[in-house]
């Protein structure tokens, strides 16, 4: 025993040496979490404020034996560098298309996002099982909504391609987090997209950052002008419903509106809407 912990001292003190086992440990443990049924998907609600209608956006978590729930932002980077990403993304989909029966019951207009990794993208078989995946499950691909974070596209090489198949198939396509990378402009001029989301990095603090609102102004502006929507992610008070508004956006998703929810109680939330 202590001789580890002389090997503790030695190390250089960026590595955390609990961390890096908590992470050694979810690594060897994400390639049976599908088997062991350990994922599930929360939903986010997203008020369309023009239409006053509710989607929501699936968002994958982990359920793992020790740690509890984990959150995307620490498994998902694993299971993108060994690939499994593809495997869990497709169970994402079929989940998806499942929960979306029982709410299209409480709301037939609703839409519901999917976020897809550039790994999945850059496979050459995506847009052939995803298809398969909406045609055994009998789901409208226009309810659908696909999204990319911009900042990832650099590692796509044939993402115009995959974007113009999938439009093809009817599903809607959204760049994600935009206004991160340093190509924003560019991507809206080569991709066929829907709708964009404006990163949530603006949003947070626009009510007292005059520059922040300026560019969420701008983004909104443009959007328009190229006949795309445009939703507002990291909503945390009502300060920012009130210029978005004024703004013309579309969209709001944040934490203001909901934070992201299990299906139960997700569909509490379509259920209330929908009476009131
Ligand atoms: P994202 O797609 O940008 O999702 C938004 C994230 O912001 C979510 O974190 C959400 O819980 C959080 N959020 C929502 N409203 C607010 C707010 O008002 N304030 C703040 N500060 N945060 C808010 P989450 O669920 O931890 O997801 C993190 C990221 O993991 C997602 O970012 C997405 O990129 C990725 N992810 C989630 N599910 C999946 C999935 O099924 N597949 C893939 N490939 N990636 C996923
Ligand atoms: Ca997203
Ligand atoms: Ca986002
Ligand atoms: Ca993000």
């Amino acid at each position: 025993a202590k001789s580890k912990v002389d090997t503790q001292i030695v190390l250089p003190n960026d590595t955390d040496w609990s961390d890096n086992s908590r992470k050694n440990t979810l690594e060897r443990d994400l390639s049976y979490a599908l088997q062991k049924g350990q994922f599930l998907l929360y939903y986010q609600p997203k008020l369309d404020i023009r239409e006053n209608n509710l989607n929501v956006e699936a968002l994958l978590r982990w359920n793992h034996q020790n740690f509890g729930l984990v959150p995307p932002n620490e498994f998902i980077p694993l299971a993108e560098q060994n690939q499994l990403i593809k495997i869990i993304g497709k169970w994402v989909i079929q989940q998806v298309c499942k929960d979306m029966k029982a709410f299209k019951k409480l709301n037939p207009n609703i839409k519901v996002a999917i976020n897809i990794s550039p790994v999945q993208l850059n496979d050459a078989n995506f847009v052939e099982d995803i298809k398969k995946i909406i045609a055994k499950e009998k789901v409208d691909p226009g309810k659908i909504e696909l999204e990319i974070t911009e900042s990832d596209l650099l590692h796509i090489p044939s993402a115009q391609k995959q974007f113009e198949l999938l439009s093809n198939v009817g599903f809607r396509l959204v760049l994600d987090d935009f206004g991160t990378s340093y190509s924003s402009l560019n991507y809206l001029k080569e991709l066929s997209v829907q709708k964009i989301k404006i990163d949530k990095s603006f949003i947070m603090n626009m009510d007292y950052h005059q520059k922040d609102q300026q560019i969420v102004q701008m983004i909104i502006k443009l959007a328009k002008n190229l006949d795309l929507e445009v939703t507002a992610e990291g909503v945390e008070k009502w300060k920012h419903i009130e210029l978005l508004t004024k703004m013309d956006c579309n969209e709001i998703q944040g934490y203001y509106l909901s934070k992201p929810l299990p299906v139960l109680e997700i569909m509490k939330k379509l259920e209330e809407n929908k009476i009131s």
